[in-house]
């Protein structure tokens, strides 16, 4: 065998946990703490857009099941999609990349790693921020590289997922540290300093809602860190 290339497919059942994963920690108060963060460096709105997002989303599976990892990705997208602020159309096209990843069924490791990528470019391509304004792409960038570097030699698709979580929490929480470049955050300069990004936070959760829908631990995700 010369090929040391391989290509893990997630588990069974992965897109319909990782929204359900999405739901239980966000819409069971993560949303709100993220809000706070929202209140004290920018307008205050961005628990409430999450959480409309989600519990949108939530209603429309729950009225029409989605069939496969495309459905239930969609139908978070579409959540998204019809909520205001600046993190509702990001994550909408966010989300949708990540659905149109996958063929019938669950992504392969790679698929996803190739999903990521585009999302994270096309909420570059729309947003304009780059690595240090303080916003999502601050986690969402080194969780994409850290996947794509991992995918194509990984023999455990949770333990790669999960390298790519921490480093979008690494990312998330370097945040704290910066004032904005992007975003609404920006207008209140030195005020932002010490208060983690709300969107990135919120990112650093998606992914790690990714390990724990591989995984299939019953814990779901410890978001505590936003606290910290
Ligand atoms: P708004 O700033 O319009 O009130 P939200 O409160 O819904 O929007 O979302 C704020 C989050 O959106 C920020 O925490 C940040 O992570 C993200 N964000 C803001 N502007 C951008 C941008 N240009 N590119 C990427 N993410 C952004
Ligand atoms: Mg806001």
């Amino acid at each position: 065998m010369t090929d040391t290339t391989m290509d893990l497919t997630l588990a069974e059942g992965f897109g319909r946990r990782w929204t359900e994963a999405l739901f239980d920690v966000f819409l069971g108060g993560r949303a709100q703490e993220l809000g706070k963060l929202d209140q004290r460096a920018g307008d205050g709105d961005f628990g409430n857009n999450i959480a409309s997002a989600l519990g949108r989303a939530q209603r429309a599976v729950a009225t029409d099941p989605p069939r496969d990892y495309r459905g239930w990705l969609t139908a978070v997208s579409r959540g998204f999609l019809g909520t205001g602020g600046t993190s509702g159309p990001l994550f909408g096209m966010f989300f949708r990349d990540l659905a149109r990843c996958a063929g019938d069924g669950e992504p392969t490791l790679t698929e996803l790693a190739h999903g990521l990528n585009a999302a994270v470019a096309t909420v570059q391509r729309y947003g304009k921020a780059e690595v240090g304004h303080k916003t999502m792409i601050d986690a969402l960038v080194p969780a994409a590289r850290t996947l794509h570097d991992l995918a194509p030699h990984a023999t455990d698709a949770a333990q790669a997922l999960s390298r790519a979580a921490e480093a979008a929490v690494e990312g998330a929480r370097g945040t704290a540290a910066l004032v904005a470049r992007r975003g609404r955050a920006s207008y209140v300069g030195e005020v932002a300093r010490g208060v983690l990004d709300p969107g990135a936070a919120a990112a650093a959760i998606v992914l790690q809602a990714a390990v724990a829908a591989q995984s299939g631990t019953a814990t779901g995700v410890d978001a505590g860190w936003i606290n910290t």
